[in-house]
């Protein structure tokens, strides 16, 4: 059967949520084609930017701000969105601005924002979310704390340090949905080894993050492939050598699942020493849905988003996947 163009952003460059299968069978909002943060490691941007080159050669991939117009005439909305899907909604300065009228809509309209970010929380992003901080639902990306490596596999993201401050000033709003450490995606051999996991844990907790979300990398052939041909990337793409049963049909691979598996369990031994709970994600790979793992990687969709369903509104919330 051929297989058809799922279209993410729309070919206006409007912003506009929609349904996502594989972002937990939910509705999604980006901001921008492509993410100033170009991540090595990013599977969504590159193939956003992909299919929007399919329809217009012309594109040279630089990150594109979305438009909001449409966006902002919107009146219905799903009771609970993801920021952002294949981009970081605080990825410059343009991008926070579009996201600081975003969430304006959003909580207006009392819409749930799961909320992930490597960018910098400013004063008029932390004044918004403060509006109704039980809305917001915030996972911050930090996966290693050498801003060496930072440097090379996230070249656009903030330092180490100025992402421990977003946690900072986030953890002292009070009433906040919830907000989580995301050590994901681990990159084998480069990140998990337990002096990152400790200074990372050591440092979060200090500041009052109850969660850390873990994940292993998981990419395309062709991105292991290229992996390998660049320098300290060699044998942590090599041991990528397992195909993973991911919530997406695409052929992803990852660390074998048993490695995985003693991975996870002592990464949990060490949050429980820093009063920290591990969680990690289902949709990277089923498997972890038969394990005593807390996989169900958002406190919201654990406890809440059962209570969203209702079979007469036309935004579907799904929860059989999280049974
Ligand atoms: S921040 Fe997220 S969306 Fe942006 S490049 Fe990195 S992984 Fe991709």
């Amino acid at each position: 059967m051929e297989k058809k163009i799922i279209w993410g952003i729309s070919q206006d460059l409007q912003a506009h949520i929609r349904y996502e299968p594989n972002a937990c069978k939910g509705y999604v909002l980006d901001l921008s084609l492509g993410c100033s943060h170009h991540c090595l490691y990013c599977l969504f941007s590159p193939l956003e930017m992909k299919v929007y080159k399919l329809h217009n050669p012309q594109y040279k991939g630089d990150t594109i701000p979305l438009k909001l117009d449409k966006f902002l005439m919107q009146k219905e909305f799903p009771p609970v969105i993801y920021m952002s899907y294949s981009s970081d909604p605080l990825g410059n300065e343009t991008l926070i601005r579009s996201t600081v009228k975003a969430l304006h809509k959003l909580l207006d309209n009392d819409v749930n924002v799961f909320f992930i970010s490597k960018g910098i929380f400013n004063d008029e992003v932390l004044e918004e979310m403060k509006r109704k901080p039980h809305l917001m639902h915030i996972q911050i990306g930090l996966i290693n704390a050498d801003d060496e490596r930072n440097r090379i596999i996230e070249p656009g993201a903030p330092s180490y340090n100025r992402r421990l401050e977003n946690l900072q000033k986030l953890s002292a709003i009070e009433g906040l949905g919830n907000l989580a450490v995301r050590i994901d995606p681990l990159l084998p051999l480069i990140d998990d080894h337990d002096e990152n996991i400790i200074r990372i844990l050591n440092d979060v907790s200090s500041l009052g993050v109850k969660e850390a979300v873990f994940g292993y990398v998981i990419l395309t052939k062709g991105m292991i492939e290229r992996w390998k041909g660049i320098k300290n990337m060699r044998a942590c793409a090599e041991s990528l050598s397992e195909k993973t049963p991911t919530i997406s049909d695409q052929e992803l691979f990852s660390i074998p699942y048993d490695v995985k598996i003693k991975k996870f369990e002592h990464f949990r031994e060490i949050c429980e020493e820093y009063g920290v709970k591990m969680s990690c994600c289902g949709c990277k790979d089923e498997r972890l849905k038969n394990t005593s793992f807390e996989w169900i990687c958002h406190p919201f969709n654990r406890k809440r988003r059962k209570e969203f369903i209702n079979e007469d509104s036309k935004f579907r919330i799904e929860y059989t996947h999280l049974k």
